[in-house]
Parts: structure tokens; C-alpha cells; sequence
């Protein structure tokens, strides 16, 4: 018999039209089933405030946030159930009552561990199982809910904790497979674990795809399925580009470099224990269930395409450290490594010609000040010896990745890239690209990102039609 892993995030069970959606695409899939759940959405972010507020010692707000929430949610159950009268869920209330407990605890403490964080948190994730299940028997579904917590053993990194594969994978063939047998239909929590000794954890931010993937290796599933609110990975942004297509297929490599860039659809490491194993995983459209979406494989499917998809991210900052007495100094690149890796700030982008003049490092432009006044302190003696001329900062800067596996070997395809912009004109401040040669990389100024991504997206995804005329116009 075949296994399917369905997950369904927060917008596809915060309603219940969504979790009437959900249903009907649950019954629809033959074979065993284990769901996964998200919390509802905006209910992670309510209670982190919540938890933060009662750190800084407000346990009432906290406790009456929690309050909104569970009436919330039990508006929710009673809509999904079909309850005639007001009927309340023992599983929701206990739940609620349990996370005032932990908030109230921590407003007297006026501390909020990470760990205290994490057993708020979990009631998120929690409540969603309890209401989907109870949705699900009421039509006929044989399900259950079942906490995650005593399925994903992790470590004890609370906030970001990392599965214990090898247990995890042990404890979900005991506890679902007996389910499962039974004819039963598990709705697991996602994002949610626990250590070795029961303490819980979570997984990361958007963990819930994390977890399917993990359940889908465990049970060798034959699909993962990511239930979101997209038909799928976009070849770009559809607010930039309206042409923008649904992808029918990414490798796991394209969907790590999309990822990158801000295609939100999925964090691909998430989805890495599935792949791992040949499960594919599919990304789908809750509320446009018919619509193909997009596979996630491990391996790249020649498909005659060059470059799949365009990306890109604004609010950034290009600092260029430059000097002629840079070049050929050992060690002149780990100081200003070291500098960002100080400061806490991630670098999206580097590069450096081989003149060794200069390195450019691309930045969130808010963490581009602090990093700027650290590397002159750091540099200091090499900016009074005139070895570095000058630590220059340009913003608002915007990377845009062209990505595609078709890229990797393929030549003419950077002229293509810089000639369709070269068209429109736009500036070009600083280029990368990795020796994997599946993305592309540059800078523009904010004001061009659209322009580039639409300049990119024409030059590889519209017919000859609409591809630049020997004169350099855009016929249509
Ligand atoms: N509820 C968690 C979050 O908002 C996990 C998830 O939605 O995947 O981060
Ligand atoms: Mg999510």
C-alpha cells in the first residue's frame, strides 16, 4: 500500500473553508495518510509577542493574548465540527490552560528562556492538530492527533534544535505504523520535537515542511506533499513579473539557490531528508488543489531549459574595501571575514577580481553602518598606511540571482544575462557566480531590481516573439 505524507500550513487550516479544502484533498488521496500540521497562521508570531511580553513582565497581556487565540480556535473547531451548539474541545482548552501556566511563570521570573519559548510555542502546532483531526473525523476520516513530541527527538538547541535521525526515524515506524495499520489517519504537529528526556523543542521557524520531510523518510512514503497558498515555485516573483509561470520541476540545487533569494515557497533544507531518499516533494496549492505545482527532485531533469527562475532581494548594501596595497597579502580577506563574522552579519554575496583591489561583501543594509565602522577600526593601521584607501558603502543595493541547472556548462549564457540588461541600460555593480554554475548573481541599485528581473525573465522565458529585433527594440 502506498504512503503519502500531506503537510498543510498555516493559511490552509486557519479557516474553515481551507480546512474544508483540506479534507476534501485528504479523502481524495488513497493509501495510508499522515497529515502535518502547521499552526494556524499568525498564531506562532501572537505567541511570541506573547512570550516576550511576558518576559518583560506583562503575564496579563500575555495570558489574555493567549485567551484571544483560544477562542479563536475554538470558533474554528466548532465551525469545523458542524457543532449545532457551543461544544468545547477538552484537548483545546487543556492546552490554552497549559500556556497561560507557562506565561504566567515566566512573567514572574521576567525571563523568558528559549527554552520556555519552545513549550509556549508548541501550543500553536498543537491546537491545529487537535482541530484538523476532530474536522477530519467529522467526516468520516478515521484521524488522530498526535504530538510531535514524542515522534522528532532533537537536541537540545531550543529555538533551532536539530533532529536525532536515527531515533526520530526509529519512534515514528513504532508510533504510526501501528497507527496506520489500524486504518487511522495521524495529524502530527509540525515544527515541534523533543529532547531524549521530553523537554520540547522546535525546529526553526517554518519547521513544518522540516518535519513532513523527516516523517516521509522515516516511513519510506512515496510522496511528501507541502500543502501551501502558491500553485508552486514561480520562474519569478509574480508581482515583478506577471508572466511569472509556475515551475513544474526544481532540482533540490535550484531550490536551494531560489531559496536563498527570497523565493519564500520553501526553505530546501527542509525538504532535504525526503530527497535524500528519491521521495519526491511536491509543493501544492490548497485552494487551487487541481493546479500542478512544483516537484522537488533530487536530481536535475534535463528539460532544455537555461535559466529556470529569477530572483532577487532589495534592502541590501555593496561595502567595497579597496587599496592597492591589498593585493597579494595573505590573510587580507579572513580580517574582513572575521569583522562581518563579529558583528553577526550575514553576507549574501562576495567578490573580488583577481586584481585583488578590492573585495566587495553584499550586506543587509541595516547591519552596513555598524559593519563599516568595525572594519575601519579593524583596518585601521592598513588605512593609515594607505595599503586601504577607503571602506566604501553603496546603498540601496539589490542582489538578483539567475538560476537554472541548464545554466552549468552551457555557453553564452552570462552574455545573454548582461546583455539583456545592457539593453535597458541598467548598471551592473558587482557580479558573482559560483563554480557550481547553477545561479548568477549581481548587484543593481534597489531602483533597478525590478527592471533587472524583468530584463532577465524576458531574455529566457518569452517566445522569439518577443525577444529583442537586431535593432535593439523589443518587438511584440
Ligand atoms: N508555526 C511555525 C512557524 O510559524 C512553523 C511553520 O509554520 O512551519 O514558524
Ligand atoms: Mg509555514
Amino acid at each position: 500500500m502506498s504512503t503519502t505524507v500531506l503537510k498543510f500550513g498555516g493559511t490552509s487550516v486557519a479557516t474553515p473553508e481551507a480546512i474544508e479544502r483540506l479534507a476534501s484533498i485528504v479523502s481524495g488521496v488513497a493509501g495510508d495518510r499522515v497529515i502535518v500540521v502547521s499552526a494556524t497562521a499568525g498564531t506562532t508570531n501572537a505567541l511570541i509577542a506573547a512570550a516576550n511580553a511576558a518576559g518583560a513582565g506583562d503575564a496579563e497581556g500575555a495570558e489574555a493574548a493567549v485567551e484571544r487565540l483560544q477562542r479563536e480556535h475554538d470558533l474554528l473547531y466548532q465551525k469545523v465540527v458542524r457543532a449545532k451548539v457551543d461544544v468545547v474541545c477538552a484537548g483545546l482548552q487543556e492546552l490554552a490552560e497549559r500556556t497561560k501556566a507557562l506565561l504566567r511563570s515566566v512573567g514572574l521570573l521576567r525571563e523568558c528562556s528559549r527554552r520556555s519559548r519552545d513549550a509556549i510555542l508548541a501550543y500553536g502546532e498543537l491546537a491545529s492538530s487537535e482541530i484538523v483531526a476532530a474536522a477530519l473525523r467529522a467526516r468520516g476520516v478515521e484521524a488522530e492527533p498526535v504530538a510531535a513530541t514524542g515522534i522528532v527527538v532533537t537536541d537540545d538547541a531550543f529555538g533551532n534544535a536539530a533532529p536525532v535521525f536515527d531515533e526520530t526515524y526509529a519512534r515514528a515506524t513504532s508510533v504510526l505504523g501501528p497507527m496506520l495499520r489500524a486504518g487511522q489517519v495521524p495529524v502530527v504537529t509540525g515544527f515541534i520535537g523533543a529532547t531524549r528526556d521530553g523537554v520540547t523543542t522546535t525546529l526553526g521557524r517554518g519547521a513544518s515542511d522540516y518535519t513532513a520531510a523527516i516523517l516521509a523518510a522515516a516511513l519510506r512514503a512515496d510522496e511528501c506533499l507541502i500543502y501551501t497558498d502558491v500553485s508552486g515555485v514561480m520562474s519569478a516573483d509574480p508581482r515583478i513579473v506577471p508572466s511569472a509561470k509556475p515551475l513544474p520541476q526544481l532540482s533540490y540545487a535550484e531550490a536551494a539557490e531560489l531559496s536563498y533569494f527570497g523565493a519564500k515557497v520553501l526553505h530546501p533544507r527542509a525538504v532535504l531528508p525526503a530527497v535524500e531518499l528519491g521521495i519526491p516533494v511536491r509543493i501544492l496549492n490548497t485552494f487551487a488543489a487541481s493546479d500542478a505545482g512544483t516537484t522537488i527532485v533530487g536530481e536535475a531533469v534535463p528539460d532544455g531549459s537555461v535559466v529556470k527562475a529569477t530572483t532577487s532581494l532589495g534592502g541590501l548594501a555593496l561595502l567595497t574595501v579597496q587599496g592597492a596595497g591589498m593585493s597579494g597579502i595573505p590573510g587580507f580577506a579572513a580580517k574582513v571575514f572575521d569583522t562581518t563574522a563579529a558583528q553577526d552579519v550575514s553576507v549574501l554575496m562576495i567578490s573580488q577580481a583577481s586584481s585583488e583591489n578590492s573585495i566587495c561583501i553584499v550586506v543587509p543594509a541595516d547591519t552596513v553602518d555598524r559593519l563599516k565602522d568595525a572594519l575601519e577600526r579593524m583596518l585601521a593601521k592598513e588605512l593609515a598606511h594607505h595599503d586601504v584607501e577607503r571602506v566604501a558603502v553603496e546603498r540601496p543595493i539589490a542582489v538578483v540571482a539567475a538560476v537554472g541547472d541548464g545554466m552549468r556548462g552551457t555557453p553564452g549564457v552570462a552574455a545573454r544575462v548582461f546583455g539583456a540588461l545592457g539593453r535597458l541600460r541598467i548598471n551592473v555593480v558587482a557580479i558573482a557566480q559560483g563554480s557550481s554554475e547553477l545561479n548568477i548573481s549581481f548587484c543593481v541599485a534597489e531602483a533597478d531590481q525590478a527592471r533587472a528581473v524583468r530584463a532577465i525573465h524576458d531574455e529566457f522565458h518569452s517566445s522569439s516573439a518577443t525577444r529583442p529585433s537586431a535593432s535593439g527594440t523589443l518587438v511584440s
